[in-house]
């Protein structure tokens, strides 16, 4: 059997649409979308065209779309923004490139509860005790899948503290069957185009209009916030991406998911569905493996042929219980694994899967 890669919550191979669509555009659009030229123009008006398909695909009408090198950008940016108004609130499953600015001064952490969710109660009591500018969570977890109740969320923050603006890092989540039910109280959203079967190195920040003109990246003022000449072939296979995957992350998928992960849970001894009763994104599974550690089990699903992760890719290789598991109260003595799968994953590549995890646990746990 082919290698099986179940690791698409880190990143996803590129559609071949988006690939098609990124070389026609950067074969025939030659202008710099930021000259005057006619050229130029012909690039400008494109963007501005998937500008709009941006708009329209995540209903975020009246935000600014600004199209970023990725997330990290986009979260960078956004945290930016809230901490040049005063301090930032956030919680302890987001992803580096927001916990990072824990570092600064005032910068507070929710817990998540044991189930992998953001207590909405928890974030109105801590807004009304004291004041921040910005309050950044996640849609769904990277490392758990669990999603949280943003809608609530925002609605909460809207009433409890009404100057506070919301950041959402949306990266994990895109599809129509887990994306914000409304764009109500929500100010800036972050996208990356890799996690979504677009290119590497392409994100999108959606921002509401009128939170200031930091200048994020200085020098041109190609674009609010962030300067640089606009890769017009990348935002195309972005926005291609996005259009293509918005039809294939159906309810069919979604359901396939949930059939993968019940295939999981029926056919390895002694497997656990991390977070399995809380609301989740059907192709982020984090599972455990009880006398083997999360990394042991992923370099031996390694050499099997079979490619998953054991915390988030990013900061896999560090050691012990990440953040996020921390955070829920993972038992230390299993193993955590995430499993991702993608609008191309198999029954077969599953059952395989299953198989193997079971063989490991047989056969390892005798040597540990
Ligand atoms: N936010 C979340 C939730 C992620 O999972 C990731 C990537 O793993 C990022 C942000 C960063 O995205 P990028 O790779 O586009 O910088």
């Amino acid at each position: 059997m082919n290698r099986i890669y179940l690791d698409n919550a880190s990143t996803t191979k590129l559609l071949p649409s988006a690939a098609l669509i990124r070389n026609e555009i950067a074969q025939t659009y030659e202008g710099n979308a930021s000259a005057s030229h006619s050229e130029g123009k012909k690039s400008r008006i494109l963007i501005e065209n998937f500008k709009e398909k941006v708009k329209k695909i995540t209903g975020f009408s009246e935000h600014d779309v600004i199209f970023t090198p990725g997330a990290t950008y986009g979260n960078n940016l956004a945290i930016s923004i809230g901490s040049s108004r005063g301090r930032i609130l956030t919680g302890d499953l987001e992803h580096a490139s927001i916990y990072r600015f824990l570092e600064i001064p005032g910068a507070v952490s929710i817990p998540s509860d044991k189930n992998g969710l953001y207590n909405p109660e928890l974030i109105r009591e801590t807004l009304q005790k004291e004041r921040f500018s910005l309050v950044s969570l996640m849609l769904a977890s990277n490392e758990l899948g669990t999603r949280q109740n943003i809608e609530k969320i925002a609605e909460i923050i809207a009433l409890s503290s009404p100057k506070t603006l919301f950041h959402v890092d949306a990266v994990q989540g895109f599809s129509p069957g887990q994306w914000f039910k409304s764009s109500a109280h929500i100010d800036l959203v972050t996208l990356s185009a890799h996690k979504f079967h677009g290119p590497l190195g392409s994100g999108i920040l959606l921002a509401r209009s009128g939170l200031g003109d930091l200048d994020f990246i200085r020098g041109g003022g190609q674009q609010k916030f962030l300067s640089g000449t606009l890769p017009v072939d990348n935002i195309a296979a972005t926005v291609s991406a996005m259009e293509e995957v918005w039809k294939l992350r159906n309810t069919e998928f979604e359901k396939r998911c949930a059939e993968f992960t019940s295939i999981l849970e029926s056919e390895t001894k002694d497997l656990l569905v991390t977070c399995a009763t809380s609301p989740r994104i059907p192709w982020i599974v984090n599972v455990s493996l009880p006398g083997l550690r999360g990394e042991i089990i992923v370099r031996a699903l390694d050499t099997m042929g079979i490619i998953a992760s054991w915390s988030s890719a990013c900061s896999s290789g560090k050691g012990g219980l990440s953040r996020s598991l921390k955070s829920i109260g993972a038992d230390p003595s299993r193993g955590y694994i995430r499993l991702a799968y993608s609008v191309f994953t198999t029954e077969a590549e599953v059952s395989e899967t299953a198989r193997t995890l079971s063989e490991i646990v047989k056969n390892y746990s005798v040597v540990l």
